[in-house]
């Protein structure tokens, strides 16, 4: 980086290098919708350098995230940074106040799925519109910060996603290594077209920016231990990316999962689990089983291949189609 550390300004707000401002991007009312607004915080470092993005809450029932970075705001010094973190501390209002898995409480979409947004489109696809222009468009790298939903038991993992630009998925690998959660799930199957981005980390990749998923926390929860995990990963993403001196060292030989299956319901009813996350299974071997809403079971839910249980659905309710747990592979 060269030249003179200019102020960054968001949403109005105007951060001076060396400073800590808080603001809120709107997301304004359209017809069926009242909109909704995205807290953020901009620290801007004292020189220039890396524009980390950081985004918990894009979906408002995995709490660590947007925990942790209620914290993590005061706990940075701006004067003591080089480049900057733009935090986004809830990106799905709607769903965290709302309460609700998955899908908006507004207009039942997953905003995990509807990137890069559309600025005529629903409220999620509007809130992913704006995520996309203020803080991919002014990012450089991006952590997308997940946890089991409200409805999962989860073992910590990063995604690190392949496809795309050698060079960004390259440095995409060094930042989930840098995070430091040992269990990476390699992801080749997400779409290449920025148009068609669906994901917030594939968002910025495809917009030639290395980014990672994680997901730490689970069931509504927010013990300590997750936000730890979570605190330490961007401390090594921090150091990583030469924005501070300090951090934990990057993994060496973390476990790389290349078989990954989400197992889906094929009928609704009540869930129940017979495995927990970190349960290690056998090909065809029971994780669970479905039943009416009289109680007899309509289906068993088995275990495509031997690996272990990434998350499984630890709350009765389930519909057709929805995931009920992860089984992943070496
Ligand atoms: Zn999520």
């Amino acid at each position: 980086m060269t030249g003179a550390h200019a102020p960054l300004t968001l949403a109005g707000v105007t951060a001076a290098p060396g400073t800590t401002m808080s603001g809120t991007l709107d997301v304004p009312a359209r017809p069926g919708d009242s909109g909704t607004s995205i807290p953020f915080s901009i620290l801007h470092g004292a020189s220039a350098g890396p524009v980390l993005a950081l985004v918990a809450g894009v979906h408002g029932m995995e709490y660590v995230p947007i925990v942790a970075l209620q914290r993590l705001r005061s706990s940075i010094d701006p004067a003591s940074l080089r480049g900057t973190i733009l935090m986004v501390h809830c990106a799905n209002m709607p769903s965290f106040l709302g309460r609700t898995i998955y899908y908006s409480p507004v207009d039942s979409k997953n905003l995990n799925r509807v990137f890069p947004g559309r600025s005529d489109g629903t409220l999620s696809e509007r809130i992913a519109d704006v995520i996309t222009r203020e803080i991919v468009g002014r990012a450089t790298h991006l952590v997308d910060l997940h946890g089991g939903d409200g409805n999962e038991s989860l073992r910590p993992y990063a995604y690190w996603i392949t496809t795309g630009d050698p060079k960004v998925a390259a440095e995409s690998r060094n930042l989930a290594l840098a995070f430091g959660l040992d269990h990476i799930v390699v992801d080749d199957e997400r779409p290449k077209d920025a148009a068609a981005s669906m994901y917030l980390s594939n968002t910025a990749i495809t917009r030639g920016k290395p980014a990672i998923t994680t997901e730490t926390g689970c069931l509504a929860q927010t013990d300590e231990r997750s936000i730890t995990l979570l605190d330490q990963g961007i401390a090594g993403v921090l150091r990583h990316l030469g924005m501070r001196a300090v951090g934990p060292p990057a993994l060496t030989s973390p476990t790389w999962l290349k078989r990954n299956s989400v197992i889906r319901a094929g009928a609704t009813g009540l869930f129940y689990a017979t495995v927990e996350r970190r349960d290690h299974v056998a090909a065809g071997a029971r994780l669970g089983r479905i039943t009416d809403f009289h109680g007899q079971t309509i289906e068993e839910v088995l275990a495509p291949f031997a690996g272990e249980i990434m998350y499984v659905v630890d709350t009765p309710p389930i519909s057709k189609g929805e995931p009920v747990a992860m089984v992943s592979a070496t």
